[in-house]
């Protein structure tokens, strides 16, 4: 069996930096670190920082005192204001990335436009830049979502941060048949686009794919989406324990890719579980 590792995948610069803000301030220790939801979507990872002592909440009535960090998606302003209102210390991991949406989605509204948001609008990071985009604005998932709600001819358009290229491109050239007017932003990470362009240029050449990731984490669902299209044998998983056997049998090539949130160490202890356990079975 060879199992072949996508160079790209795993932690993202976004979630190193929300993990090193994190650790940093569990190590120094000097007050109580809350953050409201898990820091990143990977269970792994969670409860580690939660062995360190970062205690999760739901909501901000649950913090008194101490410090609170913003993970990568952001958080919304009311959070910041009652944060400061509280005299609690933020430590703001806010991705640089999705702040640039955030900013872009201010600007569009100030100027006027109707902000069109492409993206999931249950993601935590869509709801802030709702938030940035003001009341007119809308999400949509995708071109299919283009609806009467589009009110305004001037349009202005953000995409989360980790759509698939192929989405929002689909999705604009619609929207071009109905503006008057339109201003777009390329708000797409990136990294994470080379990490989609290379997990589907190895699905393609493999037998058998395995994308590992949080079952939360929207980056690794359009990953497994992406790598589906070209390799039906793909599988999501979190840890090696969910691999079943079936999955490999006969087959001579694995290819292994990872979410944003999923540390290195975890890529590495599935790739060689598959080698010593799965291997000539
Ligand atoms: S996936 Fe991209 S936008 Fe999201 S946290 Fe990572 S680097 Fe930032």
């Amino acid at each position: 069996m060879e199992v072949l590792v996508a160079q790209k995948a795993g932690f993202c610069y976004g979630v190193k930096r929300a993990l090193s803000l994190a650790y940093e301030a569990l190590k120094e220790g000097q007050e109580p670190l809350y953050s409201l939801g898990p820091l990143i979507h990977n269970p792994q990872v969670v409860k580690d920082l939660e062995g360190n002592g970062l205690k999760i909440i739901e909501d901000m009535s649950q913090i008194k005192k101490g410090a609170l960090v913003i993970r990568s998606h952001g958080a919304p302003a009311s959070v910041f204001t009652e944060a400061q209102n509280k005299k609690i210390n933020i430590l703001d991991a806010t991705c640089p990335t999705v702040k640039k949406v955030q900013e872009y989605a201010e600007f569009l509204r100030e100027e006027g436009y109707q902000v069109i948001i492409i993206g999931d609008k249950e993601h935590p990071e869509v709801k802030v830049i709702e938030e940035y985009a003001g009341k007119n604005s809308i999400v949509i998932r995708d071109k299919t979502e283009i609806s009467q709600h589009i009110i305004q001819e001037r349009i202005g358009v953000v995409a989360q941060t980790t759509q698939p290229g192929a989405n929002f491109l689909s999705a604009l050239s619609e929207l071009l048949k109905i503006a008057k007017e339109i201003k777009v932003f390329n708000t797409l990470c990136t990294s994470t686009e080379a990490r989609y362009k290379e997990s589907v240029e190895l699905a393609r050449k493999v037998d058998v794919m395995l994308v590992i990731g949080g079952r939360a984490s929207a980056n690794t669902a359009h990953l497994t989406h992406l790598c589906r299209q070209e390799q039906p044998h793909t599988f999501q998983i979190e840890a090696a324990d969910d691999i079943e056997i079936p999955w490999l049998d006969g087959k001579k090539t694995i290819g292994i890719t990872a979410g944003a949130s999923t540390p290195y160490w975890l890529i590495e202890d599935i790739r060689e579980k598959l080698l010593s356990k799965f291997d000539g079975q």
